[in-house]
Order: structure tokens, then sequence, then C-alpha cells
């Protein structure tokens, strides 16, 4: 199964992909992680991608379809993968299809700007391995400390109110169009963000027939 996460920045697509990927049993693509990975590891890639993402700007079209080709040919891909946060414009879900990669189903994920003003001022990271938190929503079970790795846990700079608004500009100008492109495919499916993490879960595999 193959599927794109779609959604507002804060939509929760990090953490339904970490849901999903365990229910699937298929792994999760995420340029935002990967691209935090390679700012830490000081890359190239990381070292290009740093300004536009502390801006709240969109890294490079041919940056990102240069990971997502080298990603999906890797072995453990091969029974499918979930995209969050790619492909982020039209052109990008262009240079895909033409890459020849194709997409089984397309998830949005719909919430309010506000919710996601409130929602991101409490959303924590690991430093370590790129799993989310939420101070209130969905807590670590020791402040601070990532569940999974012992990691620390940090705010993003790119989550602060200013930042959040200009990432928010940008997904209605250059990410919400994706919907009609893929509607037109067949291919959209879009579930009202629930009031917990569980039901919006719930919901997004019932969208997918599970
Ligand atoms: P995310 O973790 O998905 O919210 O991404 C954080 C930041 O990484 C974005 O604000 C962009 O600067 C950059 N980024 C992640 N994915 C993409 C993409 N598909 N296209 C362009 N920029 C991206």
């Amino acid at each position: 199964m193959k599927l794109i996460l779609l959604g507002a920045p804060g939509a929760g697509k990090g953490t339904q992909a970490e849901v999903l990927c365990k229910e699937l049993d298929i792994p999760t693509i995420s340029t935002g992680n990967i691209l935090r990975a390679a700012i830490k590891n000081g890359t190239p890639v990381g070292l290009q991608a740093k300004a536009y993402m502390d801006a709240g700007k969109l890294v490079p079209d041919e940056v990102i379809i240069g990971i997502i080709t080298e990603r999906v040919a890797q072995d453990d891909c091969k029974n499918g993968y979930i995209l969050d946060g790619v492909p982020r414009t039209i052109a990008q879900a262009e240079a895909l299809e033409k890459a020849g990669i194709t997409f089984d189903d397309v998830i949005s994920i719909e919430i309010s700007d506000e919710t996601i003003m409130e929602r991101m001022s409490g959303r924590r990271v690991c430093e370590h391995c790129g799993a989310s938190y939420h101070l209130v929503a969905v807590p670590p079970k020791t402040p601070g400390v990532c569940d999974k790795c012992g990691g620390k846990l940090i705010q993003r700079h790119d989550d602060e109110p200013e930042t959040v608004k200009a990432r928010l500009e940008v997904y209605h100008r250059e990410t919400e169009p994706l919907k009609a492109f893929y509607a037109q495919r067949g291919l959209l499916k879009s579930v009202e963000n629930q009031p917990t993490v569980a039901e919006t879960s719930q919901a997004i595999l019932h969208a997918l027939g599970r």
C-alpha cells in the first residue's frame, strides 16, 4: 500500500504516520525528518536546506525529489510506504508521477488554522529519532525524554508562532491545491481531525477500508 498523508503543518501527519506504519507494516518517509537529520549531520543536503526550513519556506523541489527517489528504491519499501510531508507542491507531485512513483490513496487530514496555532505551541520532537509528542495530547512517559530512544525532546525552531503562520500560508498557497490534483485522479480521501489521536487514526483506517 502506497499512501500520501496530506495536511497542514501540525495537522498530525507525523503522529498518524507512526500509527499507520505499525498497523500496515510499511515504513514512513518523512522529508521533514530526513532534512532535520541531514542538518544535524551537516551533510550537503542539510546545508542547502537549513535556511529555508528556519524561515518556514519550502526546500527546493529537486532536493526533495532526489531524497524520495533514493528512499523508495530501498528494500524496506517494496510492500509500500507512507509519505509524510511530501509532495508539498504540484511540481513535486508531477515530478513523482514522472519518476514512476505512484500511490493507492491520498489521505488529507482536515483541521482549522486556529486549532493548529494552539497545538503547535505544545509540540515537542525527539532531537535524536524525530518522534513527535505533545505536552497535553501525547505526553512522553518521562517529561523531556523520548519514550522510544531516550533522546532529548526539544521544540522545533519552526514551531515558533511567527514561523507557524508563515508555514500555514505556504500550506494554503502551495500544498492545498494538491487536494484537487489527487481528487482528479480519484485518490483523495478527506478525514476530519478528531478530538483524540486514536479517533483520528480510526477515521483514517476507516477511509482506507480497514
Ligand atoms: P515538516 O516536518 O514536514 O513540517 O517539514 C519541516 C520543513 O522542512 C518545512 O517547513 C520545509 O522547510 C521542509 N520540507 C519538508 N518536506 C518538504 C517538501 N516536501 N518540500 C519542501 N520542503 C519540505
